[in-house]
């Protein structure tokens, strides 16, 4: 490169070279040069020299100039006098080192000889290094250009440690490092900031769709929409993944925060082009506000993330702001985690029977397992406490096995003694299917037990099959299998997997019909043998004298050579209605509540 330089100087007049140098520091932003001295000779000696050396100069003659002048340029080496009429240079150095984004310039104290407590408090003050007046013009420009390259070298390593590779964005050590400048300077000044966690939705599936590659494609293309709505003064970062984390500096109100997100989620409202795909993208995104939520980076990262989280629950494509409340409930879900794990190894959950009765016979014909939590402080907890966290947490593969293990076992017991036959039918999860072997744990149960397959069934519920449709969906456009394949490694899909449960002799109950969103095709697709007709519908049969929609219901199942089962019936005017219109079966608190086995079973008679 030295060389190069010298080949083009040999062959320009100095006036050329000069310009030639000037705009070639233009271009190159680590040659930008501000020199801070009272002294207009000096300034001009040293302007000469680093313009030759070819340098971009700005000058100030005092304090308040160089601070203005600092902030306009941006310059990457800053000569600096000690003593000026209007302040002191080491105090100007500390100025820019808590500046709250240019504190990186390399600074150069230019003091006397024998001004050894200015050296010591330069340094001490952040300043870079230090050059001794009266300056030797000759060896300032080498000097000058020693520690601009110095300089460019460390940025160099400290851009690798400090910025991520993918989307050129600071990383996490960068971001802790701003943050924590944002909040000395917010704390110094009295100002507000706010901290926005930023999750992609769904991005998992984009790379598992579409690969890695064309998901590293569209995180670059996020991120340079994510910087249009950021100011100079924000930082956006991102954290690994498809985590990002926007610093907005200085905000007036909770409310100015909330324009800025809007704004900033705007950007997901069209979709991103990656390659010929046309990808739609969201993102949920939790704020915390300094000093409101944290006075901390770790406190402030952390409760954005908790506020992220719970926009993500609550639906995806959101905002939340950050409340101590939240903090509260996370800190019970996580009591209620551990709890949950512990659980299933100390036996503490138990099922209940309610009931399914025959319409034409008024008999029982078989009963839904359904799971308790018997916790030894609470009581007894119901399903809706502890099923979803279950799931999330995976350890609804082991308790759906359990209750599965459970059900068979009591089931066959009955069975044995000679009595009415009866079928059990069992709730499994969408996540049983996605993690777990379905199809294997209920061959090896019923193995296990020795309860004939007749005499169970599964219900999975009417979301249950629209959630695996999508997700496989977003997998593998028309085919059901992958999500599943890739979830369990083997080459069943969903519809394989109940035609094998069916094969045995198990049969497929769909639960809580009617609110799941499904199209009625589905009823076409998947191989079920029965249909839950939801409470919701059976609830307000009493409010008119005619429930058209159930009709219709119990009509089609009977069109497409199904079982309809009510459930929730809990007046004999629902249950009378129900029969008169040809409802097979019957479920609810009017015909028993579920309760355990050893009362459940008594209710059978002899
Ligand atoms: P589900 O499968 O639809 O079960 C019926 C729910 O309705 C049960 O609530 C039952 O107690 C309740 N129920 C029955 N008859 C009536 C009635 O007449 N009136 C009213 N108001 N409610 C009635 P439960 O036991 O709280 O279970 C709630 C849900 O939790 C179940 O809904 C099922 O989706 C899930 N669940 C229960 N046990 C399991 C399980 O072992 N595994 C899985 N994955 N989910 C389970
Ligand atoms: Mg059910
Ligand atoms: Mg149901």
């Amino acid at each position: 490169m030295q060389s190069s330089y010298a080949a083009l100087k040999k062959n320009l007049t100095n006036e050329k070279w000069r310009e030639c140098m000037i705009n070639k520091a233009f271009n190159d932003h680590h040659k930008r040069v501000l020199v801070v001295d009272d002294d207009v000779m000096l300034r001009l000696l040293a302007r000469e020299t680093l313009e030759q050396a070819g340098f971009l100069v700005d000058e100030a003659a005092n304090g308040k100039q160089a601070i203005i002048e600092f902030e306009r340029s941006k310059p990457e080496l800053i000569f600096l006098d000690v003593m000026m009429p209007d302040c002191n240079g080491l105090d100007i150095c500390t100025q820019i080192r808590e500046h709250p984004e240019y504190n990186n310039a390399a600074i150069i104290i230019m003091t006397g000889l024998h001004d050894f407590d200015s050296i010591h408090r330069a340094y001490k003050a952040g300043a870079t290094d230090f050059i001794i007046k009266p300056i030797n013009w000759t060896v300032f420009g080498y000097r000058a250009n020693f520690i601009a390259t110095a300089k460019q070298a460390s940025d160099q390593v400290r851009y690798l440690a400090m910025f991520d590779s993918l989307t050129n964005l600071p990383n996490r050590v960068l971001l802790l490092d701003r943050l924590g400048q944002a909040v000395h300077y917010a704390a110094r000044y009295n100002k507000m900031f706010a901290v926005l966690f930023i999750d992609l939705d769904f991005f998992k599936q984009v790379n598992d769709t579409l690969g890695h590659d064309i998901g590293d494609l569209l995180l670059k293309q996020v991120a340079q929409r994510m910087l249009l709505t950021t100011r100079s003064s924000d930082t956006l970062a991102r954290l690994g993944g498809d985590e990002f984390i926007l610093v907005i500096q200085d905000v007036a109100s909770p409310e100015a925060i909330q324009i800025v997100v809007q704004l900033f989620m705007e950007h997901f409202s069209k979709p991103f082009k990656v390659d010929s795909h046309d990808i739609y993208l969201t993102a949920s995104i939790g704020i915390a506000i300094y000093p409101s939520d944290g006075t901390t980076s770790s406190d402030l990262i952390k409760n954005a993330d908790i506020a992220m989280n719970h926009s993500k629950k609550i639906g995806k494509n959101d905002y939340r702001f950050f409340s101590f409340d939240m903090q509260n409930e996370l800190l019970q879900r996580i009591t209620i985690e551990k709890e949950l794990r512990k659980a299933i190894d100390s036996n503490e959950f138990v099922l209940h029977y309610q009931p399914r009765i025959e319409s034409v016979s008024g008999q029982v014909v078989g009963m839904e397992a359904l799971v308790r939590w018997a916790h030894p402080e609470r009581g007894l907890i119901l399903p809706e406490e502890f099923i979803s966290i279950s799931e999330e947490i995976g350890l609804i593969v082991p308790l759906g096995e359990w209750v599965l293990r459970e059900a068979c076992s009591q089931t066959k017991e009955w069975i044995q003694t000679g009595c009415a036959s009866l079928k059990v039918s069992v709730n499994v999860s969408p996540v049983q299917f996605l993690r777990g072997d379905v199809l294997g744990m209920v061959k090896r149960i019923l193995e296990e037990t020795g309860l004939p397959p007749a005499h169970l069934e599964i219900e999975i519920t009417e979301s249950t099959l629209m959630q695996l449709r999508t997700m496989s969906i977003a997998t593998k456009p028309d085919s059901l299998c992958n999500m599943l394949d890739r979830a369990n490694g083997t080459q069943s899909d969903l519809i394989t997997i109940l035609q094998s449960l069916r094969a045995m002799g198990v049969s497929i109950a769909l639960d809580d019909f009617g609110t799941g969103y499904s199209s009625l095709s589905y009823l076409n697709i998947f191989p079920i043998d029965v249909l839950k007709i939801d409470r919701s519908f059976i609830n307000v049969i009493d409010e008119s004298t005619d429930s058209p929609i159930i009709t219709a219901i119990i009509a089609m199942a009977d069109k497409l050579m199904l079982h309809v089962v009510a459930e929730g019936v809990e007046t004999t005017s629902q249950k009378d209605y129900l029969i008169s219109n040809g409802c097979d079966e019957l479920q609810g608190y009017l015909l028993g509540r579920p309760v355990i086995w050893s009362e459940f079973i008594k209710t059978l008679g002899p």
